[in-house]
């Protein structure tokens, strides 16, 4: 609208005029009352004007309060109004106008003063939008009259909102003061958004937050397109109710999607299929009226139909439960009743089925998306909190578990390396001892002492006594050989009745010396089971020394052998040193 685009440049110069001017402006006429219709199409003089505009034919015209959908339409998509402009003492007067369903022209007496669409020649049109209308009227307007000729195939004909007479200085402030609460909750609505999807995005809680997200996208979108104020900035109103159109037809989508997440328990896969087919509606909606196959003025009461009965549906599949809601589900629900409720009124105001006002659906959206916010961030709170205590409880069960793993891990390895029936070490032990202290003796040049030393004739004990009372006889010598021993001395059982002790920094004197008083010790000692008294018993004993009788003090086992078996071919319960 090039009037609009003018007006812009030229609004804050008014505004400073009317200050000046002050009273001597006139106050803004309400033009809502006293016009007259006619439906049908007027004839064309010769001279191109449409005979209708001018004054006269009285009895054709009826009187309507407001010129809008006048009775008896039948299907018809042409009729005129048409009203005597009141005088007054105007400034720079202009005709206020909300919005026209769907495209006019405006007429004083017989001259065309404004164009709103382009009428083809049977007398149809596209829509063109749902913008304000400006329209400056020239002076000495008073008395004249005023007539529209108004096309539309959308439910409703003729004007809509507010018609006003208004000096142009006092219409910007009128627009700031319509357009204001939309200018604080729309891009409250989208800052609301930006933190949703960053909750989403950084705390990885995807399903809880996207919906709020697309909830409150949505709902900014819809309510700054709406906003009388956009037209200033960019006089596209196609492009306006186009994104008004986006936004409104995605509400239930991320409403669906909202009590999809907060009603999972309860029917999800039906509310899933609803907000489903809204998704599909948006898409065929606004790519049907892009592509021009249809108006896009017709998708607004179809969509309506269409939330009228999903706000229904997804009432009765949540309501009947309502019993098992916690106070969470309760307060979003009652949110979504009342937010609901505030776009049914809007509706119906939009269709004619109540007088026209402004409803406050943008405070209701906003509402709803805070209170969708604050539960959200309530609720995961909570959930944090129970994750971290859920943590804490398993690392301390798990730190529990360590413990009780490590101590079996140290019996088992007790275990592995002990001999269960004389507590010495075993074979394994063994094995490890003397690797190590054969390496340190030679990497640190001291002897190294081995006596191996096996029971004379232990099979006896066994079959004399029992297998028990030998047991009893094996303890009692480990004892003894650890009472004959140093601390640092290996002592291992390393088969049945057979004994190693290795003796790190000792040569095989000292070994010998050990081994004899053991052997002397052993010449009195009896060992009693079940009341029996079994022994003395006697060893043999083969002793071998590093570096005394060998290079490499791992054949120490081979050499301590050989001795020992000596020792038992010479008559048993003697030393044998190796040579
Ligand atoms: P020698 O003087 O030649 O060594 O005669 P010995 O009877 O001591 O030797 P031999 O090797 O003939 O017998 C060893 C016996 O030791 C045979 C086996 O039953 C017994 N024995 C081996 N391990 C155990 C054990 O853990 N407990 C008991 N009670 N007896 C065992
Ligand atoms: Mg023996
Ligand atoms: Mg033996």
């Amino acid at each position: 609208m090039p009037q609009t685009r003018a007006w812009l440049t030229t609004a804050v110069l008014l505004c400073v005029a009317a200050l000046w001017l002050g009273s001597a402006m006139a106050a803004p006429r309400d033009l809502g009352t006293g016009w007259e219709y006619r439906w049908g199409d007027s004839p064309v003089s010769a001279d191109g004007v449409p005979t209708w505009v001018k004054p006269g034919d009285d009895d054709a015209w009826n009187a309507i309060d407001f010129p809008a959908n006048p009775p008896g339409r039948r299907g018809q998509t042409l009729a005129w109004f048409r009203l005597s402009l009141p005088e007054g003492d105007w400034q720079d007067p202009a005709l206020y106008i909300t919005s026209i369903n769907l495209i006019a022209d405006v007429y004083l007496d017989g001259e065309r003063l404004y164009q709103h669409g382009t009428f083809d020649d049977d007398g149809n049109g596209r829509f063109a939008g749902w913008p304000w209308h400006m329209i400056r009227l020239p002076e000495g307007f008073g008395g004249r009259q005023l007539t529209l000729r108004v096309y539309s195939d959308y439910t409703a004909i003729g004007l809509w909102g507010e018609i006003m007479l208004i000096e142009r200085a006092d219409l910007f402030p009128k627009l700031l003061r319509d357009a204001l609460g939309a200018l604080i909750v729309g891009p409250l609505c989208l800052l609301l958004a930006l933190f949703a999807v960053g909750f989403a995005l950084f705390q990885d809680d995807r399903r809880r937050f996207m919906p709020i997200s697309l909830f409150a996208l949505a709902s900014g979108i819809m309510i700054i397109a709406e906003s009388p104020v956009d037209q200033l900035l960019i006089d596209r109103p196609l492009l306006w109710d186009n994104l008004a159109a986006a936004g409104y037809f995605t509400l239930p989508i991320a409403l669906g999607r909202l009590l999809e997440h907060w009603f999972a328990d309860t029917r999800s896969r039906r509310i899933r299929r609803i907000w489903q087919f809204h998704l599909v509606y948006l898409v065929g909606a606004l790519g049907a009226s892009g592509l021009g196959w249809i108006n896009l003025s017709i998708t607004f009461p179809v969509f309506d139909v269409l939330l009228v009965l999903s706000i229904s549906l997804l009432l009765a599949i949540i309501a009947p439960h309502l019993g098992r809601f916690d106070a969470r589900q309760r307060a979003i629900l009652a949110a979504f009743a009342l937010f609901g409720a505030l776009l049914l009124v809007d509706m119906a105001v939009a269709h004619g089925l109540l007088p026209w006002q402004r409803v406050p659906t943008s405070a209701g959206a906003l509402a709803f998306a805070l209170v969708i916010g604050g539960i959200s961030l309530i609720d995961y709170a909570h959930t944090q909190r129970e994750l971290r205590r859920l943590n804490h409880q398993l690392e301390q069960e798990v730190e529990e578990r360590t413990h009780q793993l490590q101590q079996l891990v140290e019996r088992l390895e007790i275990d592995s390396t002990t001999d269960p029936l004389t507590g010495l070490h075993n074979r394994r032990h063994f094995d490890e001892c003397l690797r190590q202290e054969s390496r340190r003796a030679r990497s640190r040049q001291t002897p190294l002492a081995m006596a191996m030393l096996d029971i004379d004739h232990f099979k006896r004990i066994n079959d004399g006594h029992g297998h028990a009372a030998g047991d009893r006889v094996l303890a009692g010598i480990a004892m003894a050989l650890r009472e004959h021993f140093r601390d640092d001395d290996e002592i291992c059982r390393i088969g049945g009745e057979e004994f190693v002790v290795l003796l790190p920094g000792t040569g095989a004197d000292t070994a010998r010396e050990r081994a004899a008083s053991l052997m002397a010790s052993l010449a009195d000692r009896v060992y009693w089971h079940d009341g029996r008294m079994l022994g003395p018993v006697t060893l043999s004993c083969g002793i071998a020394a590093y570096p005394a009788h060998t290079a490499d003090p791992m054949t120490l086992p081979d050499l301590a052998d050989r001795a020992l078996y000596g020792a038992k071919e010479t008559g048993r319960n003697r030393i044998i040193t190796a040579s």
